[in-house]
């Protein structure tokens, strides 16, 4: 089942919250601040435990690591890094997809039965909401033909959740 809401992400009482993270895991602005805010100084000790792939790199563009969630009512915060927008033609719809596949796939390994993705790589990251929404929700979609898990789509702005509710609309929902 996908799901849509306008809110905080941080206040979700799912199994698992996806932060848009960057590839050293130890914070930053947008979303992730709020995120390491809402957990507290435990979340930043267990991203110090997640091992570099390559100095400065714990989660590379387009994967996914899993940590707890501590003082957050999410059991789990899955970290996943979406693509820095160019002009579209760098691969970035195929990380972004992969983002939303691999965290997915996380959730599932970790027994969810409810995961909420912010709006990835669509603030500082720039990547345009619109394209940005169509490749979360047909992600999700094709992830629900063969897992039983609830995807909250949590936009903090209510022009994105629009977006969002034109995209389900026009697939029948
Ligand atoms: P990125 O670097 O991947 O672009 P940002 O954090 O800058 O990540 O923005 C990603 C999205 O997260 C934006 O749509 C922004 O509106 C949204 N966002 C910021 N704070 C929150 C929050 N507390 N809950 C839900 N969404 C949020």
């Amino acid at each position: 089942m996908i799901k849509i809401i306008q809110g905080d992400i941080t206040t979700l009482a799912v199994d698992a919250i996806v932060n848009a993270a960057n590839q050293v895991m130890l914070g930053g602005g947008g979303v992730d601040g709020a995120i390491h805010r809402a957990a507290g100084r435990e979340l930043y000790e267990a991203c110090l435990k997640v091992p570099e792939v390559q100095p400065g790199v714990r989660c590379p563009t387009g994967e996914a690591r899993i940590t707890p969630g501590f003082n957050l009512p999410a059991k789990f915060v899955i970290h996943t890094v979406g693509p820095v927008y160019r002009d579209g033609q760098h691969g970035e719809p195929e990380k972004l997809a992969a983002c939303y596949r691999n965290s997915l796939a996380l959730a599932a390994e970790n027994g969810c039965k409810s995961v909420a993705f912010p709006c990835i790589s669509t603030g500082v990251y720039g990547y345009p909401i619109g394209d940005a929404a169509k490749i979360a929700v047909r992600e999700a979609e094709a992830f629900l033909k063969t897992h039983d898990i609830e995807v909250v789509f949590c936009c903090l702005l209510s022009g994105d959740k629009k977006i969002y509710g034109q995209l389900l609309k026009g697939n029948g929902k």
